[in-house]
């Protein structure tokens, strides 16, 4: 095996040092699952796969993948490859697509989620001078506590307000000087809408960093967020299957999170053939994990549809790039035959002024008819508004998104507050047609 030198910071290693590192850790994750996980034995018998023929990384291809439906059928605790006393966390999906999937994490796993965080927070530009108001949910969901950990291991200053109770966010937010907050960007929304309604201008506080991930948000609701509350917002990308978040995250040149591959080796496929993508290529995103001790995962489907970017990053990370994840494969939903995803509609409807970035996407069937009724939120000035210029923003918008999508959809203009709000993952497409 080559032999690599110690590095002081993972993120500009050189490639071939990168690549030893994770062969080495991709080989003992392998090995180790299989003596520990029954399941492994028998899923890499039932693919006709020996452990003796898996002596590289470019092995990997050889191995089955894992899906969704394999972590609920081994439910609760079927993947887990070391004893319960080694186990000093566990964690569970939000569920927001079904029935949640246990995860668990060693001693030595809390470390490395912590030091993954602790890097996307570097890359931020976060320093151990900020305060982090730390709007993730606390609990289950992997939001709170990973930002938590990743935090304090930068050194920066953390509000464990967890989600929720948005005055008073937004009270402390003053109060505390945070310079950075963490959570969903569809709660950042509601929290500027709050801030609004209550006098206050987000945009003259101290908030610098808004560090928002755990759903797909679009380039066009990035340019509202940091317009509106004069910060920089950054993506950080993560699953609780593969540690929660840090699995990426981006770097201040915003240009598509880096994965942090040391411990996450991720690959593209065609989701169809499964067969690898070459880089560049879109696909499904899959990872291995390369450090994971209590539940690592080989070749995990995550259904997120992106691409790796294969151009080296402006700000030298050696760490390759994934395209932001627009959208994950059951996300989509198909009306009158065509494939349409959310993040289609919000970039048509945000690129036009006058409505909040606030909306909603409501399918019903009439006669056997599909039918989309996008629900948008408009700003109150627009009210005063005569109805005809209120009817022309709506043709313009149904055009727009016409444009995008191909088909006709009806745009419904409500007044800012109507849409039900999150504290964490939006509702973004309300089904109604009894499918
Ligand atoms: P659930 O599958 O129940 O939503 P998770 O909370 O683990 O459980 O969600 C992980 C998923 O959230 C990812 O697979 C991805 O679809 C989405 N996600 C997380 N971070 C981002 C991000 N920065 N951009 C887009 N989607 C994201
Ligand atoms: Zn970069």
């Amino acid at each position: 095996m080559t032999r690599f030198l110690p590095v002081s910071n993972p993120d500009f290693m050189p490639p071939e040092h990168l690549r030893a590192i994770q062969e080495q850790r991709f080989l003992r994750t392998v090995h180790h699952v299989y003596r520990n996980v029954p399941w492994y034995r028998d899923k890499m018998r039932d693919h006709g796969v020996s452990i003796d023929e898996i002596r590289s990384l470019d092995d990997i291809s050889k191995l089955p993948f894992i899906v969704k439906t394999d972590l609920r059928d081994t439910y609760p605790f079927g993947m887990f490859a070391v004893p319960m006393s080694e186990i000093v966390r566990l964690h569970a999906s939000s569920g927001t697509t079904g029935k949640p999937i246990v995860v668990s994490y060693t001693q030595s796993d809390l470390d490395v989620w912590k030091r993954v965080v602790a890097r996307a927070l570097a890359s931020f530009g976060v320093n151990n001078g900020d305060t982090l108001q730390n709007s993730f949910g606390y609990g289950l969901f992997t939001g709170g506590l990973g930002l938590h950990g990743g935090g304090e291991k930068h050194g920066v200053s953390v509000i464990p307000i967890s989600g929720g109770n948005t005055e008073r966010q937004i009270m402390l937010m003053r109060d505390f000087h945070a310079t950075v907050i963490s959570c969903t960007p569809s709660y950042f929304i509601h929290l500027m809408d709050k801030a609004r309604e209550m006098g206050i201008k987000i945009a003259d506080l101290s908030l610098r960093i808004g560090v928002f991930g755990a759903e797909p948000w679009t380039d066009e609701m990035r340019k509202r967020i940091e317009s509106e509350a004069g910060i920089k917002a950054y993506d950080i990308y993560g699953l609780t299957e593969i540690v929660g978040p840090g699995v990426g995250a981006e770097c201040t040149e915003q240009a598509g999170p880096h994965i942090f591959e040391d411990h996450f080796y991720p690959e593209i496929i065609d989701p169809d053939t499964l067969q690898p993508l070459p880089d560049g290529e879109f696909g499904e995103l899959v990872f291995t994990t390369l450090s994971k001790k209590a539940m690592p995962l080989l070749r995990y489907r995550t259904r997120d549809i992106t691409r790796i970017i294969p151009e080296r990053c402006a700000c030298g990370r050696t760490l390759r790039r994934i395209a932001r994840i627009s959208h994950r494969s059951d996300d989509m939903f198909i009306v009158r035959g065509v494939n349409v995803f959310p993040g289609q509609i919000e970039s048509a409807l945000l690129t036009l002024e006058g409505t909040l970035p606030n909306y909603q996407i409501i399918l019903t069937r009439d006669n056997g008819l599909d039918n989309i009724e996008v629900q948008v939120e408009l700003v109150p000035e627009k009210f005063d508004d005569t109805l005809k210029s209120l009817e022309a923003l709506q043709k313009t918008i149904s055009d727009k998104i016409q444009h995008t999508i191909g088909i006709r959809v009806k745009v419904k203009l409500v007044e800012p507050n109507r849409i039900p709000k999150s504290e964490g993952k939006a509702k973004r497409v309300v089904d109604q047609r009894n499918l």
